[in-house]
Order: C-alpha cells, then sequence, then structure tokens
C-alpha cells in the first residue's frame, strides 16, 4: 500500500501513514498531537467526479434525445410526406 509522509508540527517527528489517510487526521506517534494529512481524501475525489459527472451525463442524454428525436422525426417525414 502507498504511503506518505506526514510531519508534526509540534515536536517536528516524521512518519509514514497510509494513502487512505488522506485528507484527515492523525495521532503523533512521538508527542501525540492530532496532525492533519496533507492532500485530497479519496471520498472528497468522489463526490468531486460526482458534481461534475451528473451534469455531463445530463447533457450527453438531452442532446442524444434531441439527436434520436431529430432521427426519429426525419424517417417519420421520409416513409410518410
Ligand atoms: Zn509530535
Amino acid at each position: 500500500m502507498a504511503l506518505i509522509q506526514v510531519s508534526c508540527s509540534h515536536c517536528s517527528e516524521t512518519w509514514d501513514v497510509s494513502k487512505t489517510k488522506r485528507g484527515g487526521h492523525v495521532n503523533c506517534p512521538a508527542c501525540g498531537v492530532l496532525v492533519p494529512v496533507k492532500g485530497t481524501s479519496d471520498s472528497k475525489l468522489f463526490y468531486g467526479l460526482l458534481i461534475l459527472g451528473v451534469p455531463l451525463t445530463l447533457i450527453v442524454l438531452i442532446v442524444g434525445g434531441a439527436v434520436l428525436f431529430f432521427l426519429y422525426w426525419s424517417f417519420m417525414r421520409l416513409i410518410n410526406p
């Protein structure tokens, strides 16, 4: 599993934590102070993708629906003028 380095702001102890702790907090092994872990957590990334992905999916559905409707309409005009 990938590790990232964390530095304690209180006693300048440096240690490695699992990448899954990104965006969260860990306790310093030397002095016990709660230290924030740099980086964005995977859940934040997931929600970011969700926020970006939902409107994009809607646009694709609307445009795709319009194109399909136009094709259907053209076809109906062709066979039944
Ligand atoms: Zn410390």
